[in-house]
């Protein structure tokens, strides 16, 4: 049996069940947010007692709350290879960051966005000047179709996802990136799925943004990051107005606003977010290279397969020649609707899955999803038992759906 590769906080907490029982909880919704690691609660703990404004003080705390803020920066930006020249801009989660990337795109240059994106990498750029890019139903096909949308007309940023959040393939960004950049286009990546499975390295990728959230990288306490070049970010109007983000402001409230990070970080940081992060960063750094693939290619597989075998279970995919994915398994089960699966497996057998339309609704669509769906994520802390307690919980609906009640269910489970 396969055991959580990294400790995590909440791992063998106890759920209540259909009938009175109660079960571990077996956590399968990793990629909505992860738990914090051990390593994470543990630093936390250890610098709340400092926790003070930043860059706004004398004092001790600040003092140390500000080295704190500071080299979480560092250390954010080092995890995935961020070029010295880069802004590793602190924002809320992805949604944030991308929001304030599309902000700063230059006005009159066009933004070049596939319809398989999550919202968060949909909706901030179709207020402004964009072209949508209709997935096939290939990896080849879709890339071919950025190309020779470049081809048509220069575009000033192509914004994909690193990898899906509905099927876990990934997208392949280096090439992608080397697209774009012949065609005199910037790369901008959503990394809020990709980030927590793999090594992203910035420069060796040749991605010019990435944004990704702690939530989902095993830092739960509200930070995000957007790292990338300077030159568009100092440009453009401060994501957030206010204290910090100005070098000074007149009598008429006319603001001088500074460049670099401050700029978009007006307003007390998220201090204990920051160190939260890099706490994370930090911990993933110190596995053996390969470990994280390792752990979740075997969880990956077992889980794919046990869920293929059972008869009217569709494993969702968007693409089918993707050769590379990440333990985040979309699927239907037919003639079972997916919110009521996602009551069962909780209230049945302790099984907290994700179901619904994931934010990605134009995906859905074209994969014919119409009720929605469900989806299996896995991370450090999962172990085979989940995987197990999971196929053996859809099984058993498949084969005995008849006999099990939902509505008893529904009535005797009180969430
Ligand atoms: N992009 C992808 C691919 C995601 O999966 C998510 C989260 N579901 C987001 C962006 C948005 O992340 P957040 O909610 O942390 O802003």
């Amino acid at each position: 049996p396969i055991g959580p590769l990294l400790p995590v906080v909440g791992g063998n907490l106890a759920t209540p069940l259909a009938g009175g029982r109660t079960a571990r909880a077996v956590n399968l919704d990793y990629a909505a947010s992860a738990p914090a690691l051990q390593a994470v609660a543990d630093h936390v703990t250890e610098v709340l007692p400092y926790y003070a404004s930043v860059h706004r003080g004398a004092g001790y705390a600040s003092q140390v709350s500000t080295a704190l803020y500071e080299s979480a920066r560092q250390t954010v930006g080092a995890f995935v290879g961020a070029r010295a020249d880069d802004l590793t801009i602190f924002t809320r989660n992805t949604t944030d960051a991308l929001n304030l990337l599309a902000s700063a795109v230059p006005e009159d240059g066009e933004v070049l966005v596939l319809d398989a994106e999550h919202h968060a990498n949909l909706l901030p750029w179709t207020s402004r000047r964009h072209r949508l890019i209709n997935t096939a139903g290939t990896i080849t096909e879709t890339v071919a179709a950025l190309e020779a949308a470049l081809t048509e007309r220069p575009a000033a940023l192509v914004t994909v996802t690193g990898c899906s959040n509905v099927t876990g393939e990934i997208l392949p960004i280096a090439e992608i990136a080397r697209i774009a950049h012949a065609h005199g286009a910037r790369i901008a990546v959503d990394g809020a799925q990709l980030v927590p499975h793999r090594k992203v390295d910035i420069a060796a990728l040749g991605l010019d943004y990435l944004a990704f959230s702690g939530h989902k990288l095993y830092a739960p306490f509200g930070s995000g990051v957007l790292i990338g070049r300077s030159d568009w970010l100092d440009a453009a109007q401060p994501h957030q107005a206010g204290g910090g983000a100005v070098r000074a402001v007149n009598a008429e409230g006319q603001a001088d606003w500074t460049t670099g990070v401050a700029r978009h970080e007006g307003g007390t940081p998220n201090v204990l977010g920051a160190a939260a992060l890099a706490a994370a960063c930090r911990a993933i750094d110190e596995l053996p290279e390969g470990a994280i693939e390792e752990h979740e290619a075997a969880l990956s597989a077992r889980l794919l397969e046990g869920l293929e075998q059972i008869p009217g279970v569709r494993v969702l995919r968007a693409w089918s020649d993707s050769t590379d994915r990440v333990g985040v398994v979309g699927f239907t089960v037919e003639g079972h609707e997916a919110a009521r699966v996602a009551v069962y497996l909780s209230a049945e057998h302790g099984v907290g899955v994700r179901d619904g339309k994931f934010c990605a609704h134009p995906l859905l669509n074209r994969l014919g999803v119409t009720g929605g769906a469900l989806r299996a994520s896995l991370g450090l802390g999962s172990r085979s038992e989940d995987v197990e307690r999971l196929v053996n919980a859809v099984r058993t609906l498949v084969t005995e759906g008849e006999k099990l009640q939902y509505e008893q269910i529904d009535g005797a489970w009180t969430p």
